[in-house]
């Protein structure tokens, strides 16, 4: 699977040829979705690009859990070819469906649902892999790490510092290119060097994630039974919103079901810029022995049988005020790091790359074209990554942990919905 870009020679013919003719040249470094989505979308003939994207990682890896694509996201792939290959590796989630639960009585009541959510839900590798896999051959190089980056040409042209990321080779290459596009994620260096002030936030808890694999007969009696407690398992988003807390489940494609469950707790001690923490045998029995005290027993057994299950702690950033920073630009989560609840991420970078494209396609100017990107963007993200920060604090009882959803009115049943990000005031 992996992709070989380079060699030295390929690299210096990439750097030296004439920045004046029409073509710009491209770096993007980070080959996670938003890197790839801006290949994709860059090496569409109306975009007139040559893209090389930058790699840390030694390879692709079959890592990450399940997402939700919404209907922006789909059209985005779809345009750019991928119709099919989506369709293959997704499948529907066409409901979305919130729930209050006693602990006590493990009683439950509808707070709000959509019929009409139309997003669809896929493994994250499968997703990185079809974009990787629809790119020209020699776009990404892989164990590349950029460590830095300057201006020349008087803001013109961007020239890269590149090292192998892994081995012996400690030499540092130099790539030019018209147009950097950071998409280097949530602890992005090229945002840190942009905004040295700026600092991800603890969101005041963790998610325990799990996906459950009932491809296995004895596992699809336990699916079976998650199954008639949950009726609409295979197009339905599921929230369960107990006291403090609360757990998201859905269906993904080949029978596997992605869970979830927030737990407030302080800012775990973690290594660097990780975000997940090792599971203990300990962690994981309080986990067990807390899920049955908290939702239904049948999500309670879902977690409890679950191979694996890991924790990631939560972290956002207040949304910056650019996004581009003359031939810079930032995309995905190093322009707009998010907490999870609105399922903004992956959407995001993907609509990242689609509008930058569009920018690029249709002005001739760069300087134009990426203005029109921050213009067009930055207001969205902003809304998106602080609706998904309220959504987090409202399910996990951070404004009020007492909230009485048992009884919460129509009204505010309905600032649950996914849909309602476009109404949210910042
Ligand atoms: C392995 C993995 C699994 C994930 N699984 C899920 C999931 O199951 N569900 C979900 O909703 N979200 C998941 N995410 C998060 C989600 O994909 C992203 O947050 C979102 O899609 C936006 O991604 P991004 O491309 O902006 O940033 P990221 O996904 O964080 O990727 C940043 C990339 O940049 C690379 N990079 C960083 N610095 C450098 C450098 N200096 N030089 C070269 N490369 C560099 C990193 O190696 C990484 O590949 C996962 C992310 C990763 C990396």
């Amino acid at each position: 699977m992996e992709q070989k870009l380079g060699d030295d020679d390929r690299e210096e013919e990439w750097s030296s040829s004439s920045s004046s003719s029409s073509r710009r040249k491209v770096i993007v470094v980070g080959g996670s979705i938003a890197g790839l989505s801006c290949a994709k979308a860059l090496v569409q003939p109306q975009c007139q690009c040559d893209v090389l994207v930058l790699e840390r990682a030694s390879a692709l890896t079959a890592a990450g859990a399940g997402l939700g694509l919404d209907i922006h996201a789909c059209r985005a792939l779809q345009e750019w070819g991928l119709a099919s290959a989506l369709a293959a590796i997704s499948m529907p989630l066409t409901v979305e469906q919130n729930r209050a639960i006693d602990p006590q009585s493990k009683s439950a009541r509808l707070l709000a649902r959509d019929e009409e959510f139309n997003n669809r839900s896929a493994y994250w590798s499968d997703v990185h892999r079809i974009l990787f896999e629809a790119l020209p051959q020699g776009t990404v190089e892989f164990g590349q790490e950029v460590v830095g980056f300057e201006e020349i040409d008087e803001g013109r042209r961007i020239r890269a510092k590149v090292k192998p990321s892994s081995g012996d080779g400690n030499e540092i290459k130099e790539v030019v290119g018209d147009l950097f596009i950071a998409a280097d994620g949530i602890n992005s260096s090229t945002r840190q060097r942009l905004v040295p002030s700026d600092k991800r936030q603890y969101c005041g808890y963790c998610a325990w994630r799990g996906v459950f694999d009932y491809s296995e007969q004895a596992a699809e009696e336990i699916a079976a039974a998650v199954r008639k407690a949950y009726a609409d398992l295979g197009k339905c988003l599921y929230f369960d919103l107990a006291p403090g807390s609360h757990a998201v489940l859905y269906e993904l494609p080949g029978k596997r079901l992605n869970w979830l469950w927030y737990v407030c707790q302080e800012e775990p001690n973690l290594k660097g810029n990780s975000v997940t923490l090792k599971a203990t045998d300990s962690m994981v029995q309080k986990m067990y022995e807390e899920a049955s005290q908290t939702f239904i027993p049948e999500l309670a057994l879902l977690m409890q049988s679950t191979k694996f299950p890991f924790v990631n702690a939560i972290f956002d950033r207040d949304p910056l005020k650019q996004i581009v920073w003359g031939h810079v630009v930032l995309v995905g989560e190093a322009a707009h790091p998010t907490s999870p609840h609105g399922l903004r991420s992956t959407n995001m970078s993907i609509m990242d790359a689609a509008v930058l494209g569009s920018c690029i396609a249709e002005c001739k100017n760069i300087d134009t074209a990426l203005c029109s990107y921050q213009t067009s963007r930055l207001p969205v993200t902003t809304q998106q990554v602080l609706f998904s920060r309220h959504l987090g604090k409202l399910k996990q009882g951070l404004f009020s942990r007492s909230f009485p959803w048992m009884q919460a009115d129509k009204e505010t049943c309905l600032t649950l919905l996914q849909r309602n990000v476009h109404l949210f005031q910042f």
